[in-house]
């Protein structure tokens, strides 16, 4: 955990001379406190009486994605290199919420490029998919997302990025059996032109479980 999430998670905790926010205020507590009510619940119980605000700093949290951009994020991490192997970073966890439901979906993310002179601090890679992940998501999106920022600014000679999660609006309503995951890729340059470079990619994920593909 880097010190920036700790200092939000932080900040997620309230203080109580935090005034709670009226039924209809508009403010995302006060339509919260509404929303409460009109689950058939009491918003002034012990238990929900400071939820709504809770709710707000969690949601501006899980959404603060859309106050970043990957200009920013990647800008000064990179560095001119003679390496042209393949770059993998597996395993990276991944946190969003699905923009149909606003219901968790998480996983896994693995991301591959083949560098062309340049490489990016490999401590970018999860900032990024952090940066997409907390915003309203399709998992289809994020996938996309992750793979053209990464072609965009780093231009390497292709890029892959496979994302496996589970979405709570499907396990949770029991659409799907509990287990499923929804596996998404994208692919990009080389890694969309030669086969063998793509089965490589995917047999290194293969060859340290880290993936059921
Ligand atoms: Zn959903």
């Amino acid at each position: 955990m880097d010190n920036s999430i700790e200092k939000t998670v932080e900040e997620l905790a309230l203080t109580e001379s935090s005034k709670p926010a009226a039924a209809g205020q508009d403010t995302i507590a006060g339509h919260m406190r509404r929303i409460i009510e009109l689950l058939g619940e009491d918003p002034n119980r012990e238990g929900l009486r400071r939820t709504p605000e809770r709710f707000e700093k969690a949601m501006r949290f899980l959404t603060a994605g859309y106050t970043q951009d990957p200009e920013k994020l990647l800008n000064g991490a990179m560095f001119k290199v003679c390496y042209d192997n393949m770059v993998v970073v597996k395993d990276i966890e991944m946190y969003s919420l699905c923009e149909h439901h606003l219901l968790p979906f998480f996983g896994k993310v693995h991301v591959a490029y083949i560098p062309n002179k340049r490489v990016v601090g490999l401590s970018k890679i999860p900032r990024l998919v952090n940066m997409f992940a907390r915003r309203l998501q399709i998992q289809e999106r994020l996938t996309r997302q992750i793979a053209q920022a990464i072609q965009e600014k780093l231009q390497p000679q292709g890029v892959a990025v496979v994302i496996e999660a589970r979405h709570l609006c499907m396990v949770m309503r029991g659409v799907e059996k509990q287990n499923s995951q929804a596996v998404t890729s994208e692919v990009l340059g080389v890694f969309r032109d030669c086969a063998q470079t793509r089965e490589e990619f995917l047999s290194f994920l293969r060859s340290n479980g880290a993936t059921k593909l």
